[in-house]
C-alpha cells in the first residue's frame, strides 16, 4: 500500500470545477495583482481568524517580514522566538538587521516556553533587556503556543506580539484564534499549509488599524501616496489567482480540519490497541483547538530506523526539524552551542510527521500503524 505523506491531488479533485471557472475569470480580466479577488479573500480571512484585521501577502515569509517591519524592529533590537521551528521565523527576524534571541519549548506541545522566556529576559542585563522588542511565538504543527502568559510578558516588558501561525489556520487556544490573539498573526498559503494556495501566498492579521495600514503601505514599497516613499518597503503583494483558489478553498477547511482531527484520533487509538503506548508518544492536547498541519509523533528509541522502515515500505514521513536553529551554520555568529537547547535537540532526534491529511483512507492509517508496530515488535 501506498501512503503519502500528503495527497494534494486528492483535495484539488474534490474542487477541480470550481478551480478551473475562477481561474478562467480571472484570465479573462487579466486583473493579476491585488484587487477584488484579493480583496475578498482578506474580509473572509479576517473573519475566519476573528482578527478586525487581514492584509494579504506574497508569503509567509513576508508575512513575517512585513510585521516586523512594520513595529519598526531593526538593527540594534532583539526578538524572542524558539529554535524549534521552520527557518523562516528566525530567519526573517536577521534579515531585518535584528537579533534572534532562542529559547527553549516545552516538551509536550514542542511550542516555546513562556517560562524560560521569562527567566531569558530577566537574566539580560538591563542594557540589553531594554532592546528586546518583540516575541515571536509559532504555533508549530497547528496548535497554539501559550498565549496568556506570553501576553503577560508582552505587557510587562512592551513587548509586539507577532504569531508565526504559518501551520495554524483556525487554531485556538481557549477560544481565541491563532492569529487574533497578538498584534500581528502571520499565515502562508504554501501549498502544504492547512490552507494552500497554487502557488506562494500569506496573509497578515491584525490587532489594530494603525499596524494594519502601516503594513498596507509597506506592501507597495511604503509608497503612499503612490511614488511618495516616506519608508521603504518591498513587493509583498498577493496575487488575483492565489487569493481566488484560497478563497475556494476556504470554504473546505473546517470540513478538511474535521478529518484531521479524526484521523489524529484514529491515530491515538489504534496506538493503545496496538500496545506501543510506552514506545510511541502522540501529539498532547491543551486547551486548544489543535489543526493538525502535521501529525508528529516522538518515539522512545530508533527514531531514524523508523524512519527508513516506513519509507521503504512506501509511507510518507518526515522530520520537522532535523537540525534546530540555534545550530545552523548561518546562526553561528549568535555563538549558541549544542545543548543550549536540550528539549529542542531531543526533539529533533525523536520526532516524526506521520500522513494526517484530510483525504487519508482508515484502510492507509491502519497500514502505518501495523508497520510500526512491525518496526518494534516484529523485526
Ligand atoms: C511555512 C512556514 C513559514 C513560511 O511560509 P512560506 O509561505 O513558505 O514563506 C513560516 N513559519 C512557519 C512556522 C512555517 O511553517
Amino acid at each position: 500500500m501506498m501512503v503519502p505523506l500528503l495527497d494534494l491531488k486528492a483535495q484539488y479533485r474534490s474542487i477541480r470545477e470550481e478551480c478551473l471557472a475562477v481561474t478562467e475569470e480571472i484570465y479573462e480580466s487579466q486583473y493579476f495583482i491585488l484587487g477584488p479577488r484579493v480583496e475578498e479573500l482578506e474580509a473572509g480571512i479576517a473573519r475566519y481568524c476573528d482578527s478586525p484585521y487581514a492584509l494579504g501577502v506574497s508569503s509567509g515569509t513576508d508575512a513575517l517580514l512585513l510585521a516586523l517591519m512594520a513595529g519598526g524592529i531593526g538593527p540594534g533590537h532583539r526578538v524572542i522566538t524558539t529554535p524549534y521551528t521552520f527557518f523562516a521565523t528566525a530567519g526573517s527576524i536577521s534579515r531585518v538587521g535584528a537579533l534572534p534571541v532562542f529559547v527553549d519549548i516545552e516538551p509536550d506541545t514542542f511550542n516555546i516556553s513562556p517560562d524560560l522566556i521569562r527567566k531569558c529576559i530577566e537574566d539580560m542585563p538591563e542594557a540589553q533587556r531594554k532592546t528586546v522588542k518583540a516575541v515571536m511565538p509559532v504555533h508549530l504543527y497547528g496548535q497554539c503556543a501559550d498565549m496568556d502568559p506570553i501576553g503577560d510578558l508582552a505587557r510587562e516588558y512592551n513587548l509586539m506580539v507577532i504569531e508565526d501561525a504559518a501551520q495554524a489556520i483556525g487554531s485556538e487556544y481557549k477560544g481565541r484564534r491563532a492569529g487574533a490573539m497578538g498584534d500581528v498573526g502571520c499565515f502562508s498559503f504554501f501549498p502544504s499549509k492547512n490552507l494552500g494556495g497554487f502557488g506562494d501566498g500569506g496573509v497578515v492579521t491584525a490587532h489594530s488599524g494603525q499596524l494594519y495600514e502601516e503594513m498596507k503601505i509597506l506592501r507597495v514599497h511604503g509608497g503612499h501616496p503612490k511614488y511618495y516613499h516616506r519608508k521603504i518597503g518591498g513587493n509583498f503583494r498577493l496575487d488575483a489567482l492565489q487569493a481566488a483558489i484560497v478563497s475556494i478553498k476556504l470554504k473546505y477547511l473546517d470540513d478538511w480540519t474535521a478529518a484531521r482531527q479524526e484521523n489524529a484520533g484514529n491515530y491515538r487509538r489504534l496506538f493503545k490497541e496496538a500496545g506501543l503506548e510506552e514506545i510511541v508518544k502522540c501529539p498532547v492536547e491543551k486547551e486548544n483547538r489543535h489543526i493538525y498541519n502535521q501529525f508528529v509523533i516522538s518515539v522512545e528509541r530508533d527514531r531514524d530506523e523508523l524512519r527508513q522502515f516506513l519509507t521503504e515500505n512506501n509511507i510518507g514521513n518526515e522530520i520537522y526539524y532535523p537540525v534546530p536553529l540555534h545550530l545552523q551554520e548561518c546562526f553561528a555568529y549568535l555563538n549558541y552551542r549544542k545543548g543550549d537547547f536540550p528539549v529542542s535537540e531531543h526533539a529533533a532526534t525523536h520526532t516524526l510527521a506521520l500522513p494526517v491529511y484530510p483525504e487519508l483512507a482508515d484502510q492507509q492509517l491502519e497500514y502505518v500503524v501495523e508497520q510500526i508496530r512491525n518496526f518494534y515488535f516484529k523485526r
